[in-house]
């Protein structure tokens, strides 16, 4: 899956480009950073591989979400739909731009399910934001349907799904926007950091201001300080030494990551379906997949939590999310709990400390019944023929009870 398993020599050469400048910050310094405006050309880059118009580099793939709600207006009162099988930052941001979570089945896509998400738009939805979990596409296409019926913008959280496409066009160029992670376990990596793309010029323009306290690029984009500001924003800044190896990631994206993870999964893929009774992940595009995961289901519950445990017997474990604490819903015990560092008890409670949304462990029924007889094993970008032949032993021994 990751970035970091191919860290090497052409990183190193970009990241020295900035050392020799001495510029580590993506703004101002024009004489000293000799023409070296690396996080600035990561965004060029970056937007016209996924065939976008703009791009807007940040922090982390959470500041990406908590930006890209920001320049679509979202905030206090308002509630934004998302699925139940995702990253816990997908809904952090939610609640920190001051919205509310609204939470969607997924289907054997293992993303939004678009049947449910036009069962829970209600007059306050302000944004839907499907994820494709796991390299795959959620079925993006009927999501943004429903969504422009009823006139909601559609961010796609793109995080796990760098280089990714559906029928030739790359994820996160389906909605208003799409952002992207680059932390230590995505299939690119900076380091730390994120991404946001979009279409939408006046959009763009929004959060390239609110990631930097809200400087207004438009009057004075090379110089600074003088320029008024047109609304309040923090600090998402990128930094000059993530742009680097963005752009040295970004290179070797398709021909070092996702070609040999494709081969390995597909010799992964080769061994799982000896299970009897195996079924795989629907995968609507096969070609645009990142190949980053590798995602079956059993007949059941039991024959899974069976089969996993023969698996893990012999060395070849498979991820058992329906257990797992990060990612799926029943099992997120501070949103279940209302859990916050706030006094107040915010976001889950209003000023007067009275709750005002409280979330079902069993609100998700036909999520769970999937994810239960679901396992998943990572695709590595590098697999020795030892570990293909481990597994393929673990698998065949599985096959047999
Ligand atoms: C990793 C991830 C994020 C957050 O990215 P960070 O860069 O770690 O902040 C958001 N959504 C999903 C689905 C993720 O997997």
């Amino acid at each position: 899956m990751p970035g970091f398993e191919i860290f090497g020599e052409k990183e190193k050469k970009e990241i020295l480009e900035v050392l020799d400048t001495g510029v580590l910050f993506r703004y101002e310094f024009p004489e000293q950073r000799k023409g070296v405006y690396k996080v600035r050309t990561f965004e060029e880059k970056f937007a016209a591989y996924c065939g976008a118009k703009h791009a807007q580099a940040v922090t982390s793939g959470t500041a990406a979400l908590k930006v890209a709600l920001a320049a679509l207006g979202v905030g206090a009162g308002d509630e934004v739909i998302t699925q139940g099988f995702t990253f816990v930052a997908t809904w952090e941001a939610i609640f920190d731009i001051g919205a509310i979570p609204v939470f969607c089945e997924v289907d054997e896509t293992l993303n939004m399910d678009p049947d449910d998400l036009e069962k829970k738009i209600t007059a306050k939805t302000k944004a839907i934001i499907p994820v494709h979990m796991m390299g795959a596409p959620a079925r993006i296409e009927e999501i943004v349907a429903v969504a422009d019926r009823h006139n909601i913008p559609v961010l796609e959280d793109t995080a796990q799904a760098a280089g990714s496409s559906l029928n030739g066009k790359k994820l996160g160029a389906f909605g208003k926007c799409g952002t992207f992670s680059f932390d230590a376990v995505k299939t690119m990596t900076t380091g730390e950091g994120g991404m946001i793309i979009t279409d939408d010029e006046e959009l763009w323009r929004s959060m390239s201001e609110y990631q930097d306290h809200g400087h207004d690029h438009a009057v004075n984009p090379g110089g600074r300080g003088g320029e008024g500001r047109r609304f309040i924003g923090f600090n998402y800044r990128m930094m000059e030494l993530q742009g680097a190896i963005g752009l040295a990631q970004l290179a070797r994206l398709d021909s070092d990551i996702i070609a040999p993870q494709k081969k390995n999964k597909a010799a992964m893929k080769e061994a799982v379906a000896k299970l009897p009774g195996v079924t795989f992940r629907n995968i609507l595009d096969e070609n645009g997949d990142n190949a980053t995961f590798l995602a079956f289901f059993l007949p059941d519950g039991e024959k899974a939590k069976k089969v996993n445990q023969v698996l893990q017997e012999n060395g070849a474990g498979a991820v058992y999310f329906a257990v797992n604490t990060w990612h799926y819903y029943p099992k997120w015990e501070h949103l279940l709990n209302g859990s916050t560092l706030c006094a107040s008890g915010w976001p889950f409670a209003d000023s007067e400390s009275r709750r005002k949304v409280v979330y079902d462990p069993e609100g998700l029924p036909k999520s769970a019944a999937i994810m239960d007889r679901l396992l998943v094993y990572q695709v590595p970008v590098k697999l020795s023929d030892e570990r293909l032949a481990q597994i393929t032993t673990a698998l065949e021994k599985a096959a047999m009870i």
